[in-house]
């Protein structure tokens, strides 16, 4: 059995479409796919009229959180939602807060990137990002086109980074309130990617221990981001916790060179994760 658990669609900041991502899934040898896309649901529905025969498609997303340190500013942490109830009022609420917000952070990084000289317009990205819930992703791609990087990386590394003085910060779901959320509409919570330092400042051991206590389910272990070191701390900090572990690509179709499947999921984490979701059902034969 081989189980991608992280994937991103049209209908958030991937390439593929629903439809085109499963058949990738599928031509990749996978048998379980997860569609996790970011703070929205939309691609559920698509994917369950999509899905190819032989291919069980696990409903997720990844909700964009942070974590508060009692010293230091928030930090960006991702949470991994599956299995849970779509139509929860409070937590549908929450992803709606989150979509808006980043309607209007991401109009912001691109009226500073425009003043600046860049060529690269927020009306043209949303019109192309077509209702998907947009990123950072659609601005490097503008400002590929715009002749302003080489490649989605090279616009990450040179202008979009954390760090750059067109970053601005989203005003993302406290990470305990996200877990609570996903777990009060029967679904299952992973921390993804949690030591990803290429990507930004990363919680301790200790923010991983408040977050158990607060209702986390599992850590995301393998993944492209995580060294060897990293993924054995993790699964180090998962078996003292008695969390479930995962393995996934975190797919983006081209805005990332990683192909889908390129980290997997244990067959037997995967049977903990389906018994722990009581909000929504895989898709399947
Ligand atoms: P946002 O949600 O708008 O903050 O954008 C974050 C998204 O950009 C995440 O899905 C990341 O996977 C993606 N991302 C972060 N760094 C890079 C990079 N260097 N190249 C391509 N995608 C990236
Ligand atoms: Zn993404
Ligand atoms: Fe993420
Ligand atoms: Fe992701």
């Amino acid at each position: 059995m081989r189980i991608d658990l992280h994937t991103h669609s049209s209908v958030s900041d991937g390439t593929d479409t629903v439809a085109e991502l499963l058949v990738t899934a599928r031509a990749a040898g996978l048998d379980v796919v997860a569609l996790t896309d970011h703070d929205t649901t939309a691609g559920w529905s698509l994917a369950e009229a999509a899905r190819p025969s032989g291919l069980t498609v696990v409903p997720g997303m990844e909700l964009s959180c942070r974590w508060f340190p009692d010293d230091q500013p928030p930090i960006s942490v991702h949470l991994l939602a599956y299995l849970f109830e779509p139509t929860h009022p409070g937590f549908a609420a929450e992803r709606a807060r989150l979509r808006d917000e980043r309607l209007e952070r991401g109009e912001r990084i691109v009226t500073a990137l425009a003043a600046a000289g860049y060529g690269i317009s927020w009306d043209r990205i949303v019109e192309r990002s077509e209702g998907g819930v947009v990123g950072r992703p659609h601005i490097a791609r503008a400002l590929v086109d715009a002749g302003a990087a080489d490649s989605v990386d090279h616009a990450f590394a040179t202008l979009l980074h954390h760090r750059s003085p067109y970053y601005v910060a989203k005003a993302d779901t406290d990470v305990r309130e996200g877990i609570a959320l996903v777990r009060a509409a029967g679904g299952v919570p992973v921390f993804a990617h949690g030591l990803a330092t290429k990507r930004g400042r990363v919680v301790g051991d200790a923010a991983i221990a408040a977050m158990a206590e607060a209702g986390l389910l599992g850590l995301e272990v393998d993944h492209p981001d995580h060294s060897e070191e990293e993924r054995a701390h993790l699964r180090g900090l998962a078996a003292d916790l008695g969390l479930i572990t995962t393995g996934s690509s975190d797919y983006h179709g081209t805005n990332k060179v990683t192909p889908i499947g390129a980290c997997t999921t244990d067959p037997h984490q995967l049977e903990a994760l389906l018994a722990a979701g009581t909000g929504s059902a895989p898709f399947g034969d």
